[in-house]
Formats: C-alpha cells, sequence, structure tokens
C-alpha cells in the first residue's frame, strides 16, 4: 500500500468512555467483520480482560476503507492497554501510530485515564481528533465536554466528532476524520529495513506471533531477519495482517503494521520496542528509547495442595513463555513448601497472573506478600539484591539498605487535593512539584515504590472516588533505615508474612497487621497470640479468643439443606487455607493484611 493511503491510529479513552464499543462499530461499518460474525468487543480477547473490563496486550486490526474521495485506504488500529503497570507497553505501541482518536464520554467528561492516556500520545507525536460519544443518551453535553478538553488537555476540539458507538451515529464522520485529519506514515522503500517490534505473544497453532510496524524498507515471506538487542536471527515463515482474524500476505512495506511467525520458540527471546531488520544489508541504528521492562514487584506463589506442585511449576513455564516480563524461579518456604518467587511489572500484572493460573490450570494457590527489590550493602563491601524479606541476612552483617524510589505524577480535581496529599504524605512521599490546569492540580512525588506496590493505586482512586490519574517512573535507590518486620502466629514466624518496613512506621504498621490477621484468622479451639516482632522484639501482639465458630447457628433449627449448605461453605472456605503449626490460616489473609487503610 502507498503511504499516503495508509492511516495508522489508536483510541485513547478513560475505562467505560466507549473505546472498544467504538473500536466495533468502526470494523462493522467497514464490513471488515460480516454482520453475523460481529459479537461484542471484538479485540477484547481473552476472559479476564472482558470481566476486568481491561485490555491487557495491545490488539490490532486492519480495516479497509473507501472514503468520501472516493479513494480507498487502509486503517490500522493499534489498541493500547490502559493500566499504569503497562505504562511502558503504551508507549510503545503509541510510537507505532501516527495519530488517536481521544474519546471522552460526552455525559461525564475528561477524567483520569483519559488524561494519562491522552498525554501519552501527545508525548509520541500524535495528530488527535476529539471524540463526543455517548451522544445517544440524555445527560449529553457535547458544549461543556468539549471545552473541557480545551481547558484541561488544550488542545482544539472545536471539531470534534459527536458519535453514539451505541447507535451508530458519527461513525462514518469518524472514519472520515481518520483519513482526513491524520498524518499519513513516513518511511522509505528503498532504505533497509528498520521496524519496530510493538507486541509479541503465544499462539497454540503458530507459535509466538510478533506484531511489527514496519518502519522504512519492505519485510518479505522468507527473508532472514535479526532482533538489534539480541542479534538472534530467524527466517521467516508467514507474514500476516489481523482483519482482526489472521489473513496472510507475502510482504509488509513502510508504514504499514502486521505480524510475523519466524520459528521463534519463546516469547521471551522478543523484546517490546525492539528493532527488527534483515540478517544481511540490515539497519544499524536501533529505533530510540528501547528499554526491556523489568519486573519490579515480587511474591511467592505456593500451591495450597502440596501435590500441585509440578502442576503449578508446569502453568508457570508456559505463562513465562508468553510474556517477558514476568520472572520466576523456584523457592522453598518453612511453612509454604514449594513454590515460586515470582516477578511482575506490578500489582496488576501479579493479580492477572495469579488468576491465570487459578482458572486456566485450575490451581488454588497462596500468594504471599508482594515486595520490591532492596540493595543490601554489606559490612564487607557487597551489595546484594533482596527480593524476598525472609532472606534477610543476618543484622550484624549488614552496614545498610537502600529501597527503589519513583517519580509519581498524580494528576487530580481541586477538590480532592488535601486528600492526595494526605495519602502521599502518609506513604512516606517528599513532594516535589504542585501546578494547576484549569480546575485540575498535578502534583509531582518522590516515593518509595515499596508503599506504592500493594494497594497506593485502590486507594488514590476511593479517596477521589476515580477522578485521579497516576503514572510512575522508576529513579533509583536511596539509603534509608528499613527493617524486617516478622509475624508470629501461634509463638511460630510465618515466613510468609515478613515484610519490610521503615523503622519509623513498624509500630504502626506491625500493629494493622496483626489487627487485621485477628479478623482473617478463623477461630480455633485454643487461644492464638499474633505478634509482630522486629528481631527478638515483639512491637504488636493480638490474641484471637478460643471457640469454634458454629456458622449454622443462626439456623434456628428447622432448614436442613440450609443448614447443610452453610457447612459446606464452611468446608470449602478451609480448603483454601493452609496450616501453620496446628493454625488454619486462610488464603486471602497473606495479601489483605498488607492492605494499609
Ligand atoms: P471502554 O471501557 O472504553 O472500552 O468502554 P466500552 O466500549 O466497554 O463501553 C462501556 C459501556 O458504555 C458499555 O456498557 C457500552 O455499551 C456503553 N456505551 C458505549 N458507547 C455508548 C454510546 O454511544 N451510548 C450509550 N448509551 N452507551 C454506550
Ligand atoms: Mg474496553
Amino acid at each position: 500500500t502507498e503511504l499516503d493511503k495508509i492511516r495508522n491510529f489508536s483510541i485513547v479513552a478513560h475505562i467505560d468512555h466507549g473505546k472498544s464499543t467504538l473500536a466495533d462499530r468502526l470494523i462493522q461499518e467497514t464490513g471488515t467483520v460480516k454482520d453475523r460474525d460481529m459479537k461484542e468487543q471484538l479485540l477484547d480477547a481473552m476472559d479476564i480482560e472482558r470481566e476486568r473490563g481491561i485490555t491487557i496486550k495491545a490488539n490490532t486490526v486492519r480495516i479497509d476503507y473507501r472514503a468520501d474521495d472516493g479513494k480507498d485506504y487502509v486503517l490500522n488500529l493499534i489498541d493500547t492497554p490502559g493500566h499504569v503497570d503497562f505504562a511502558y507497553e503504551v508507549s510503545r505501541s503509541m510510537r507505532a501510530v501516527e495519530g488517536s482518536l481521544l474519546v471522552v464520554d460526552s455525559t461525564q467528561g475528561v477524567e483520569a485515564q483519559t488524561l494519562a492516556n491522552v498525554y501519552q500520545a501527545i508525548e509520541a507525536d500524535h495528530e488527535i481528533v476529539p471524540v463526543l460519544n455517548k451522544i445517544d443518551l440524555p445527560a449529553t453535553d457535547c458544549d461543556r465536554v468539549a471545552e473541557q478538553i480545551e481547558d484541561v488537555i488544550g488542545i482544539d476540539a472545536s471539531e470534534a466528532i459527536k458519535v453514539s458507538a451505541k447507535t451508530g451515529v458519527g461513525i462514518r464522520e469518524t472514519l472520515e476524520a481518520i483519513v482526513t485529519k491524520l498524518p499519513p506514515p513516513k518511511g522509505e522503500r528503498d532504505a533497509p529495513l528498520k521496524a519496530m517490534l510493538v507486541d509479541s505473544w503465544y499462539d497454540a497453532y503458530l507459535g509466538v506471533i510478533v506484531l511489527v510496524r514496519v518502519i522504512d524498507g519492505v519485510l518479505k515471506k522468507g527473508e532472514r531477519i535479526k532482533m538489534l538487542s539480541t542479534k538472534a536471527a530467524y527466517p521467516v515463515e508467514r507474514i500476516g495482517v489481523f482483519r482482526p482474524q489472521m489473513e496472510m500476505i507475502d510482504e509488509l512495506g513502510p508504514g504499514e503494521i502486521g505480524f510475523l511467525t519466524a520459528s521463534i520458540k519463546q516469547v521471551r527471546d522478543t523484546r517490546v520496542g525492539d528493532t527488527i531488520t534483515h540478517e544481511k544489508k540490515g539497519t544499524e541504528n536501533a529505533l530510540p528509547g528501547f528499554k526491556p521492562s523489568q519486573p519490579v514487584v515480587f511474591c511467592g506463589l505456593f500451591p495450597v495442595d502440596n501435590a500441585e506442585f509440578e502442576d503449578l511449576r508446569d502453568a508457570i513455564e508456559k505463562l513465562a513463555l508468553n510474556d517477558a516480563s514476568f520472572s520466576y524461579e523456584m523457592e522453598t518456604s518453612a511453612a509454604l513448601g514449594f513454590g515460586f518467587r515470582c516477578g511482575f511489572l506490578g500489582l496488576l500484572h501479579l493479580e492477572v497472573i495469579r488468576d491465570r493460573i487459578e482458572r486456566e490450570y485450575n490451581i488454588e494457590l497462596i500468594t504471599t506478600a508482594p515486595s520490591v527489590i532492596y540493595h543490601i550493602h554489606m559490612r564487607d563491601g557487597q551489595m546484594i539484591e533482596l527480593h524476598n524479606p525472609a532472606d534477610m541476612p543476618d543484622l550484624t552483617t549488614v552496614d545498610h539498605l537502600e529501597e527503589p524510589r519513583i517519580k509519581a505524577t498524580i494528576l487530580v480535581p481541586d477538590d480532592y487535593l488535601g486528600d492526595v496529599l494526605k495519602l502521599c504524605q502518609d506513604r512516606r512521599g517528599i513532594q516535589q512539584d504542585l501546578t494547576y490546569a484549569g480546575s485540575r492540580a498535578m502534583v509531582v512525588y518522590d516515593l518509595p515504590l515499596n508503599e506504592v506496590v500493594f494497594d497506593f493505586y485502590d486507594r488514590l482512586k476511593s479517596v477521589t472516588k476515580g477522578y485521579a490519574s497516576f503514572d510512575y517512573q522508576m529513579i533509583g535507590y536511596r539509603e534509608d533505615r528499613l527493617v524486617k518486620m516478622s509475624i508470629l502466629v501461634n509463638e511460630e514466624p510465618v515466613d510468609a508474612l515478613s515484610t519490610m518496613v521503615h523503622f519509623d512506621r513498624a509500630e504502626q504498621r506491625g500493629r494493622a497487621m496483626v489487627e487485621k490477621l485477628k479478623d482473617l484468622i478463623p477461630r480455633h479451639m485454643f487461644k492464638i497470640p499474633i505478634q509482630a516482632a522486629i528481631g527478638g522484639r515483639v512491637i504488636a501482639r493480638e490474641t484471637l479468643s478460643a471457640m469454634r465458630k458454629d456458622v449454622t447457628a443462626k439456623c434456628y433449627g428447622g432448614d436442613a439443606t440450609r443448614k447443610r449448605k452453610l457447612l459446606d461453605k464452611q468446608k470449602a472456605g478451609k480448603k483454601k487455607m493452609r496450616q501453620f503449626g496446628k493454625v488454619d490460616i486462610p488464603q486471602e489473609a497473606f495479601i489483605s493484611a498488607l492492605k494499609m487503610d
């Protein structure tokens, strides 16, 4: 396809503003998918994505469109993940296209993720077409929302397209705007091949599939290509595009987006953002800014049933093949037996992997407290990376500890600013900047990553009713007074509940944890002390009194089926517990105990 007949774009929106519905409608209006094959949310493939309403892996679709000028265009839509854990993936896929549709719900207005995502688009030099969606609803107010887009984001919204992705109004106008307002890609057919690796995943039939955007040159079937970062070379087996189902073609030219397969064994061998070129006479110039994403949060995953360890290994190995940013190594815990220490990009990433193991592989898991990587500087001058608080060396050998810090940028309406500042302050944040854009404040904080990984994002959303957007970058390691806090249940340390905390917060955190555990652990026939300790010193203590919780007590005699149901439920609840000495600790305790509110 000639460059001037190609338009590459993404859709940016706050969650629920209609990104998926609009994508469906564009696909349908252009006849890309026959009406009878149309099902909702075509691009959100995975079950978990559907349920959680998030798009995890970027997806893409090629649409043929005959415009009002009578010419045929190829439109490539790349769908991007919307969550901060995947910020790096978002920024890469934004760089694979030239423009964005900015979808804003015309009954709601600009919201948190609208900003975070549109800034990514602006950063990638996109031309941006504002789309006001849901105009079929009575509460629609296009003038107000257009004004808000201009005030808050600072882009012209006078020609914003008024759309109902539900009824189909404005879809044709949107397609025309993509052709007339977004720029065609630039590139040179005769230059050495330079293509961006936008995404990759494992397909049961075809093996590793690599989504590419060709910048310069032509990529053909049968040629030998190499990845610039790893120098690994492969023969290209197939080339194709998504419509959205796969369609094989012979080549991809400059400006085009499609996929290749090349008997690459595992997704780990491909790096998002990497440059692909020909093995011979290829380009030497890598695309700028490539950095593979590194796991920043670690936790242990253990099977509830020890007999399932081999199944868990199998599941983890399979998932890792498909996800280069997920790392793992075997771990043994005195209390939990055999399991794996796993590394993730963030907490959502952790939850997604955990859910997939439980759901797709049917293995019940115990997830231990998430931890970041600490740098331990030893007396003898060595530096050790600590991925697991349980591995903390003897304190007499340690000189000092460093923890990772982040620069967090938060956008929030004025009204909630006080709550946000308090939250950041509570999490040992140091304020760096505070500015205003319209009625929105932008604050920048230097925060310990440790204080952010569990539930910072959830807390931020709840104190701001969902109106804050949050983004962060790692800024490096800094020394602080960090200590390992152990939890003892019935006098026995539960290594899976050990955490690193700041010395000044230890007592407060310890108290909060033992109080929570007291609620989370069911009563037993005997009294159970629950303690938090630093070294040998107990800093907080609660006692769970003896008594068996009789779940059937409230069913006064009578209804036998109800009684049985309750007992069954209690049994099922039991299965999800693990024994520590004589005490059963429910699975959810391991993460819940750490949430701070
Ligand atoms: P996404 O999270 O941005 O992908 O949003 P979805 O496309 O999943 O849409 C969120 C909800 O809004 C769904 O229930 C859609 O059916 C609904 N929706 C999307 N577009 C429209 C519209 O134009 N009008 C109305 N009334 N509802 C819409
Ligand atoms: Mg969606």
